[in-house]
């Protein structure tokens, strides 16, 4: 780390400015935004304040003369942008006087950088890279903006504004630092980012006993459990209340199907519980699972239940709540991309096309058992795109299924498997070889799209399988 990151506290006197055209102006906008005063230099003379507001264009104090000589008295911090060859110049006299100078895009010219900024209010967050990468920089500031609820500088406000009468009424530090770890966690916190302020100074004030409320620590907690759809594997496609969930939890009860980088996402210190089954093997069981959750929210946990894909198609979710809410747990459920989904995104299958695919059935058909149960003859519209959750070994009920209710032998088919992880598989061709298209994957899970609108995707362009579309077409009319 060569620089470290400080707060300069703009009100304690003007930045100098020295500079014009379209990169002064940037930096201009950025200091005024900031609440700053700014001695600007232009070094064409164009002092062009257009589409700047009038408060922001009252704290702007044009400089004459020459900019190498101009005045640095009560100047807090020194800047260059679009200065050209000025810059080095005054970027010695400002360290001369030891006044911190940024050149723009010349590191050997400057004592500070600016960093990549989120400004959430009394929240800000500084990303730099040392100079090396404004770009890598901006990323990570998305991620952070990303991660941070709307809300949380107003959190940081509500805090400032009672610490100081509260701290009167706690004498440790342990605990005062709980004190607020419990508000900023707790219900109060919630009502903050919820935009509900005045409920949350309300139960502040009732607080009779803080020290008491600090304290009170253990078996009082209320735990919960939060259902989150994990995705089908890539963990860029979390939603972001997913994400903050798992930065949030106590212990993770995640599935086989997640993803070892879905887990990595989580908070470090999280326990990691595996509760899945895997093909064939036994799990611990529906019933353990629900004990085990409702186990951990009684002893005050967070807990997540991480699922594969979405917690509500083909996940049990559904059973869950059922459990928790019978034992009066609090709960609640984050959606997430089911396979499904994920699969026909990355193939480029669109499960809907006009005049080609008007609806969509999700079906289920784990044994050759279940597919006898199946209604096929529900599911012969040519409009309609079949998706098939855990199809793979009954594949060839699935085919005679179809084929005997009436859907014609070629109608395309794709079996998709590892779905937006990095060793993704597709298979396409046609419903009457469907056995011989899942036998060429190698490794689960996978899911089966049928229907017309498999001619779209990228395999089957690949493939140059069109052909076999339009003998289809022709033997459908
Ligand atoms: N709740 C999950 C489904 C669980 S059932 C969801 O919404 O996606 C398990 C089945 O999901 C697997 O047998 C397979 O058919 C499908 N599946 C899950 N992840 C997948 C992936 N990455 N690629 C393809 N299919 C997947």
């Amino acid at each position: 780390m060569r620089f470290l990151p400080i707060f300069l506290d703009l009100r304690s006197g003007p930045v100098l400015l020295v500079g014009s055209g379209e990169l002064a102006r940037a930096k201009l906008r950025l200091l005024l935004a900031a609440g700053a005063s700014v001695r600007w230099h232009a070094t064409d003379g164009q002092y062009d304040v257009s589409g700047l507001v009038a408060a922001d264009a009252a704290r702007i104090e044009q400089a004459q003369g020459d900019p190498s000589t101009s005045d640095l008295s009560g100047v807090i911090a020194v800047l260059c942008a679009g200065a050209g060859e000025l810059g080095p110049a005054i970027s010695g006299r400002a360290r001369a006087v030891g006044l911190p100078v940024n050149v723009m895009d010349d590191l050997q010219h400057s004592t500070f950088i600016f960093p990549a900024i989120v400004d959430r209010g009394d929240v800000v967050v500084a990303v730099g890279t040392g100079g090396a990468s404004p770009v890598v920089a901006r990323r990570v500031r998305e991620r952070i903006e990303a991660m941070l609820p709307a809300r949380i500088g107003d959190l940081a406000t509500f805090i400032g504004r009672w610490r100081k009468s509260m701290h009167g009424r706690i004498a440790e530090f342990p605990l005062r630092r709980r004190f607020w770890e419990r508000v900023v966690d707790g219900p109060i916190g919630a009502l903050v980012l919820a935009g509900r302020e005045d409920e949350a100074e309300a139960a502040l004030k009732d607080i009779a006993d803080p020290s008491a409320f600090a304290g009170a620590q253990a078996g009082e907690v209320k735990g919960k459990v939060t259902l989150v759809g994990a995705g089908p594997g890539d963990p860029d496609l979390l939603t972001i209340k997913a994400l903050r969930a798992l930065q949030d939890a106590d212990v993770i009860f995640y599935d086989e199907l997640v993803s070892p980088e879905v887990l990595d996402r989580a908070r470090r210190d999280a326990s990691r519980v595996p509760v899945g089954r895997r093909v064939g093997k036994v799990g611990i069981g529906q019933d353990a699972i629900n004990r085990l959750l409702i186990e951990a929210a009684q002893s005050g946990q967070r807990a997540v239940r991480l699922k594969g894909g979405d917690p509500f198609v083909f996940g049990r979710g559904g059973e869950e709540v059922e459990a928790l809410r019978e034992a009066g747990i609090a709960y609640s459920v984050i959606p997430g991309i089911t396979a499904g989904l994920g699969a026909a995104a990355e193939s480029e299958v669109p499960l809907t096309f006009r005049g080609e695919a008007l609806r969509i059935t999700f079906l289920t058909a784990h044994k050759a058992k279940d597919a006898e149960t199946v209604d096929w003859s529900t599911l012969t519209d040519v409009k309609m795109t079949v998706v098939v959750y855990m199809g793979m070994t009954a594949a060839p009920a699935i085919r005679a299924g179809l084929l005997a209710a009436g859907r014609s032998p070629q109608t395309p088919v794709g079996v998709f498997a590892r779905a937006t992880r990095p060793d993704s598989q597709a298979v396409v061709g046609a419903l009457e070889n469907l056995p011989a298209l899942v036998r060429e994957i190698d490794g689960g899970p996978a899911i089966l799209v049928i229907g017309d609108v498999v001619a779209h995707s990228l395999a089957w362009r690949e493939a140059n399988l069109d052909s076999l579309i339009s003998n289809y077409l022709v033997a459908a009319e």
